[in-house]
């Protein structure tokens, strides 16, 4: 882990929100971040996965989130086809990462197209619905929900875990975005190596650019991956011990569950490509657990 002082100034701005649990007492937003803004309006977003309850879809309001009088819903969107694998996908934990929400109608758009055996989709977005609303990484009261899988102290995250303990997931995909100039994924240690380098290919064969470093200036090898290694392994259950921290990849670790964390850049202007990866990324790992299920 590079300190804080060798990083150029806008990751270690990033950085130190793996430091901080809690840094403001309100969904704050944050201007110099660098993010460039997609098309996304809460309410319009709302309505569009709604429109997918239907023959392919059981679309359900699961939580709401109050914030300065108005009530935000959590949904999630389920197929209905029979299945013996599921694949959960958690979207907008962040809520000013807005690439993996605009990626959802696209992917339940594409999923009802596709083949019906085998794997059941289940997606739940916003995750953070305050913080998407009000362009912000977190909550009403101003937690980063991606912290909170140790105490749970947030209603968000304490829905991601009785959706866990409900749907059994044998997969979790997290959309996520970050300040690096091109896109990559974090993966556990239930993740293979086999199955890294599959969704990668797919990813690059969908024309995604794969970062050549993480967001703290890490060199990534292959391009595109951050792998679950002993030694951050080591930092993670110290962060979660001595400051109480624990983000969903690791949370998904501790039950055995593999997940893959995916980052697209949010410097990046092209709307298409951001969404773009998300959507390739989560319909290649159903694939790929149709492939593993025979
Ligand atoms: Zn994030």
């Amino acid at each position: 882990v590079p300190s804080l002082a060798t990083l150029p100034r806008d990751l270690a701005t990033f950085a130190k929100y793996h430091l901080v649990r809690r840094s403001v007492k309100h969904p704050a937003r944050e201007e110099n971040l660098g993010i460039v803004p997609l098309s996304f309006d809460l309410e319009r977003y709302i309505a569009a996965v709604r429109a997918f309850d239907g023959d392919r879809f059981a679309v359900t309001t699961e939580a709401e989130v109050e914030y300065e009088g108005r009530r935000h819903p959590i949904l999630s969107a389920r197929s209905k086809a029979d299945a013996d694998k599921t694949l959960l996908v958690l979207a907008g934990v962040h809520g000013n990462e807005h690439a993996g929400l605009l990626a959802v109608p696209r992917l339940l758009e594409k999923w009802s197209a596709g083949p019906r055996d085998g794997v059941r989709l289940v997606v739940v977005t916003p995750v953070n619905p305050v913080g998407a609303a009000e362009l912000s990484r977190y909550n009403a009261e101003g937690y980063d929900i991606n912290r909170d899988f140790v105490r749970f102290y947030t209603p968000e995250a304490r829905l991601v875990r009785q959706i866990f303990e409900r749907e059994k997931p044998d997969f979790v995909v997290s959309l996520h975005e970050g300040p690096q100039d091109a896109t990559f994924m974090f993966a556990n240690r239930f993740v293979t190596d086999d199955a890294a380098r599959e969704l990668l290919d797919a990813l690059a064969k969908g024309g995604t650019v794969l970062a050549e470093k993480d967001y703290f200036g890490m060199r990534l090898d292959p391009a595109g991956l951050s792998p679950s290694t002993a030694a951050a392994r080591a930092v993670t259950k110290l962060w979660g011990r001595v400051l109480g921290m624990k983000t969903t990849i690791a949370y998904s670790e501790d039950l055995g569950i593999p997940e893959l964390v995916l980052e697209s850049s949010w410097s990046l202007p092209d709307e298409d490509a951001r969404v773009r990866a998300h959507v390739d990324l989560v319909l290649a790992t159903a694939l790929h657990l149709r492939r593993a299920r025979r």
